[in-house]
């Protein structure tokens, strides 16, 4: 696997209490290696509705607290002090919290701190990533306190092999539901994320890029990480390189069914290689950390629901921000040790190659 081109400088000097944000540099969040932290993800809950089978055991439930949401605006609202210009809130799933759709409209009345002319401050880009199955009432409440964007994942277009993937029956009609509410309230465009499991449901990719010419949806296809609860349960998957179903192998199957145009990249940390078919219906992405990792444009920092700050999803530890409030820390510490945290990113993941180790949580406990 390439590896990305990330300079590698010196660790910063040990986090000391009442250190200002000058000792880890002023002006934009930026890390050891240059990049610009522009996006916070934020879990609000480590509950789930859903099991699916490559991120769930079935077994095990809640491993970790949720904060009050005061505790995550005040978080945020230092995050953007620092630069922070798009929120993004998932769990566990987040439609499970109670008081989200007021904590969006919090969000909304926050303002960027780094504009490019330097006057205006922007609203926050706010958006949020859900499994769906309760989005249909809330598609509307969540655009009119000021969400943008909604995120939905889903793993397939078939009824019966969605439900065996969620291990929830009847699951498929409550997203689709939730789908078309996101769309019709204004959420859009809505993107449909599908995690790609080889012998499962690979079987459904030229189905997916119908469902996108049909719905007027993106549908992005993500390649399985190693994030899932380590299992034995009957029905769960475990990771192994064979799993995952690679961007080269997506194109060529989406290609030999109709031909596919690229388009042009939204902005320069996309994620995505982002393709129309020859007739311009439909989007499709191809998100492949695995396969093309995209660290060195990596934009990204989290928070779980306990309120630690993950700067990888494949960190080894995490950083409790909750116990600097609770050792009733001011704004202007908290915005130091996140300066501090921050510049010690990871320069990349080490997915595929030897002595990679497994991150010290799953991604049902930091938040997709
Ligand atoms: N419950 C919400 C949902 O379903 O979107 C938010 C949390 S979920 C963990 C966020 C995203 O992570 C989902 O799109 C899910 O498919 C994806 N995901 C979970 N495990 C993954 C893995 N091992 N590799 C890649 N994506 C994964």
């Amino acid at each position: 696997m390439a590896s990305a081109p990330l300079i590698s400088i010196a660790p910063p000097p040990p986090f000391v209490a009442g250190a200002s944000h000058a000792d880890f540099g002023e002006g934009r969040l930026r890390d050891s290696h240059g990049r610009a932290i522009t996006d916070l993800r934020i879990s609000v809950t480590d509950r789930c509705n859903y099991k699916c089978v490559y991120c769930r055991t079935g077994e095990e439930d809640v491993q970790f607290t949720e904060l009050p949401i005061e505790h995550y605006l005040r978080m945020v609202r230092v995050f953007v002090s620092l630069g922070i210009e798009k929120v993004r809130i998932t769990g566990g799933e987040p439609l499970l919290r109670k008081g989200v759709v007021e904590m969006v409209a919090e969000l909304a009345r926050m303002r960027t701190a780094f504009d490019e002319d330097g006057v205006s401050a922007n609203k926050l880009d706010i958006a949020l990533t859900t499994n769906g199955h309760l989005l249909e009432k809330m598609a509307a409440p969540l655009k009119a306190a000021g969400l943008d964007r909604v995120t939905v994942s889903m793993d397939a277009v078939d009824p019966e092999t969605f439900s065996r993937i969620t291990r929830v029956p009847r699951s498929f009609d409550r997203v689709l539901a939730g789908i078309r509410a996101a769309r019709d309230a204004g959420l859009g465009p809505v993107k449909v994320n599908c995690v790609l499991l080889r012998g499962f449901n690979d079987d459904q990719i030229e189905r997916f890029a119908e469902f996108s010419r049909k719905e007027a949806v993106i549908v992005r296809f993500i390649e399985w990480m190693p994030l899932e609860e380590p299992s034995s349960a009957p029905g769960s998957r475990t990771w192994s390189p064979e799993t995952v179903v690679p961007m080269d192998e997506i194109v060529a199957r989406l290609n030999a069914w109709r031909p596919l145009v690229d388009l042009a990249p939204n902005a320069a940390s996309e994620t995505a290689r982002r393709f129309t078919f020859d007739d311009g219906i439909g989007e499709i992405g191809i998100i492949a950390p695995v396969s093309r990792p995209f660290c060195g444009h990596c934009s990204r920092v989290r928070l779980t629901s306990d309120g630690k700050i993950r700067t990888c999803l494949f960190s080894q530890t995490d950083h409790d921000l909750e116990k600097k409030i609770a050792q009733g820390k001011s704004d202007a510490e908290l915005a130091a040790y996140i300066r501090h945290i921050v510049f010690r990113k990871e320069a990349r993941h080490h997915i595929g190659e030897a002595g990679f180790l497994k991150p010290s949580r799953n991604m049902v406990h930091i938040g997709g």
